[in-house]
């Protein structure tokens, strides 16, 4: 079949709601589209000024689809000061007079968490202003809506969950508690029922493995039962069964912490290889495993992080370990913590608090359903002010740092040099941005910060008009190791307040795709950095062929057709995604104060700098604890 059939066939000609929006090229708006994120969505009147797309009435960004996540126009900037091509002389940008206590670059969760916190200490008049690049606030912590019919659908455009929440600093448990979030509600709101009859499924793809075959039952069937279904080679299905069944000891002779200290200088591909002597034909099963949480493969992750980390809600559990005797893992609380549209309802909570009026209500169930109020985020006026579709460029002390009793910082709006005005600041931004927003730090500082770039992710979530072939297959998810995707979820069975989840497979739903834009074999940062390329170049028609493809293959016997079931398309597109996290096979153990993250993160003057890279942990609680650092330094300043 040539590739236009095919793409007839998959659906690549059906109308699926908004996708005329496609990489920040609006068909229909022409030549009225505005060089920033803002304008791909919103047609302005040419003649409207300042600019200011928010104040629009049809400005809603959770609504919109097609690409999403680090959506074009956010990093034009960023990428234009990193290669030396800022045409603009950020040294003399127009003053708009404006003056804050408080200047928060990054609106994501720390940043806004930063203002939370400012406020409550330094005076609940501060003035702030929050500063971001998107065209909606929460930073990773997106809200996606999509509308099937009737139906609202909400799902997270990045930060899932609060993981963990009963090990969450006492600072990031008060918060949580202060915007009005009892985690123990979820022990009610999350259904855990609903799937408990629904499996895993492993899709293993023609290009791989040699067939396109869906095999259900992974991880309830016994493992020498499931692996005699599947398309791999005699000798990949003996010891994948083996490795799981089998409980030898591989590393007899070794102590515990021995054993410890080996598993963390090797890979787990070279761990299921040399240690438990298995054969290189089962590497391909296990290859996309530790994707979800560190967005690499076996082959560049160690195997005692794998040991570490059983992803037991992705039933990605490690195979080989069992026999080790390295003690009990410790126990994880359930993966229930997530509100439909993950943590955008902490990014929301905190707005709603921060910009009265912006979102309505006044409880964790009440905010899911409320719409935000974009047009009043930057009221002058306002104490606190959140100015999104804004690319902070530098961040100045007026003076020397030491007695400087302000810092100017300059933004790129519209295409637009501004300035304002704040006695403290608080870069809650990228960290390894910040060397081009502050080239006075010191150099070690600067490497130190150049060294933390984000880990890149695809959270594809794709609107199904029902979920009636992963009733009939009796599965809620499909691992699929070698595929475009390496994992498909039916979306979290969680009701709050007036949201009620899509409990029957005759209603819409929402599937999560993921995508790790890894490549193999190289050094760790390398394949980032490949990765990343390889987001800011595909288009989305590339994502939505692969989506509509691995769809059809994966759930077409079943009766899923990709042409008719697909409602609407959201790919958040996260170049920048998870704080870079170190890792005991490719980053040096160095004693906490050489680390990185934590030279790089150092008060320079009145300008403190957060974000869950400070911590490097890509995690909401590291987020907030880093705000409240940060503030910690500015507020002796006041
Ligand atoms: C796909 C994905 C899933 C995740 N899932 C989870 C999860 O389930 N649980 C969990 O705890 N954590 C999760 N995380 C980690 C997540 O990063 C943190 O929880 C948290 O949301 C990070 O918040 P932050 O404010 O530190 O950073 P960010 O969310 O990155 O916010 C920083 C903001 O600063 C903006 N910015 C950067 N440079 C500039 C500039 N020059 N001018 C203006 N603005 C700028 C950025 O664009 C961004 O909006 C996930 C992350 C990703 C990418």
């Amino acid at each position: 079949m040539n590739r236009d059939s095919r793409d007839r066939e998959l659906g690549m000609d059906r109308r699926i709601t908004r996708r005329d929006f496609l990489n920040g090229v609006s068909l229909a708006l022409g030549g009225s589209v505005l060089a920033s994120s803002a304008g791909q969505m919103f047609a302005l009147e040419e003649t409207k000024s300042p600019y200011q797309p928010e104040k629009d009435p049809a400005y809603y960004p959770p609504a919109l689809m097609g690409m999403r996540g680090n959506h074009d126009g956010t990093f034009t900037y960023a990428h234009q000061l990193r290669d030396g091509d800022f045409s603009q002389d950020a040294s003399k940008p127009e003053d708009t007079g404006e003056k804050y206590d408080l200047v928060v670059v990054g609106g994501g969760i720390s940043g806004l968490a930063a203002a939370y916190f400012f406020r409550q200490q330094a005076s609940p008049k501060s003035r702030i202003l929050i500063l971001d690049n998107h065209d909606d606030f929460g930073g990773h912590a997106k809200r996606n809506e999509f509308r099937v019919g009737n139906r609202l659908l909400l799902s997270n455009g990045g930060t899932q969950s609060i993981e963990n929440p009963s090990e969450y600093s006492d600072v990031s448990k008060r918060l949580l508690q202060e915007l009005g979030i009892e985690t123990q509600r979820f022990y009610k709101d999350y259904d855990q029922k609903l799937y408990a009859k629904l499996g895993t499924a492993c899709f293993f793809d023609h290009e791989t493995f040699g067939e396109d075959r869906l095999v259900a039952g992974m991880n309830s069937t016994p493992w020498p039962e499931f692996v005699k279904q599947t398309p791999l080679s005699d000798v990949a299905r003996r010891d994948i069964a083996r490795l799981y069944t089998a409980k030898t000891d591989y590393m007899a002779g070794l102590s515990r912490e021995e054993k410890r200290a080996k598993l963390a200088k090797i890979s787990y591909a070279d761990f299921l290889t040399k240690v438990c002597g298995a054969h290189p034909d089962v590497l391909p099963f296990f290859q996309t495993y530790p994707h979800d949480l560190f967005a690499v493969g076996i082959e560049a992750i160690s195997a005692l992080a794998c040991y570490e980390n059983p992803d037991d809600y992705n039933a990605m559990t490690y195979a080989g370990f069992d026999g080790l005797g390295l003690g009990e893992v410790e126990e994880e609380e359930p993966y229930i913590f997530h509100f439909p549209d993950g943590n955008a309802s902490i990014a929301r909570l905190l707005v709603r608090s921060l910009v009265p009026g912006s979102i309505h209500g006044q409880t964790m169930e009440d905010v899911i359903t409320a719409r935000c109020d974009y047009g009043r985020l930057d009221n002058p006026g306002a104490a606190v002010r959140i100015r999104l579709n804004t690319a902070a460029v530098r961040a100045r002390h007026a003076g020397p740092s030491e007695s400087a009793k302000e810092v100017e910082v300059a933004y790129m709006r519209g295409d637009k040099l501004f300035s304002v005005k704040g006695a403290a600041c608080v870069l809650a931004c990228y960290n390894m941005m910040i060397p081009y927003l502050c080239p006075e730090l010191p150099e070690p500082q600067k490497d130190a910060l150049h060294l933390g770039v984000k880990e890149p992710f695809i959270y594809t979530h794709v609107a199904l008009q029902n979920w009636m072939p992963f009733h009939k297959l009796g599965i809620q998810q499909v691992v699929s190791p070698g595929s475009y995707h390496c994992l498909t979820k039916l979306d979290f069975p969680v009701s709050i307040g007036d949201y009620k989840f899509p409990s029957k497979p005759e209603e819409p739903m929402v599937l999560f795709m993921l995508r790790t834009p890894c490549k193999p074999g190289l050094p760790r940062r390398d394949q980032y950095r490949l990765g990343r390329y390889e987001l800011m170049t595909a288009p989305f028609s590339t994502f939505e062929r692969n989506i509509r493809d691995q769809l059809q293959r994966m759930l077409g016997d079943a009766g899923f057709d990709s042409a008719r079931d697909i409602a609407g398309i959201t790919v958040n597109r996260w170049a920048h995604g998870y704080a870079y996290e170190y890792n005991s096979l490719s980053d040096p153990d160095l004693p906490l104060e050489q680390r990185p993250y934590v030279i790089g993160r150092k008060q320079f003057g009145r300008i403190s700098i957060a974000n869950s890279d400070a911590a490097a942990s890509a995690y909401t609680n590291a987020a907030i604890d880093q705000a409240y650092r940060a503030v910690q330094e500015q507020i002796k300043n006041t």
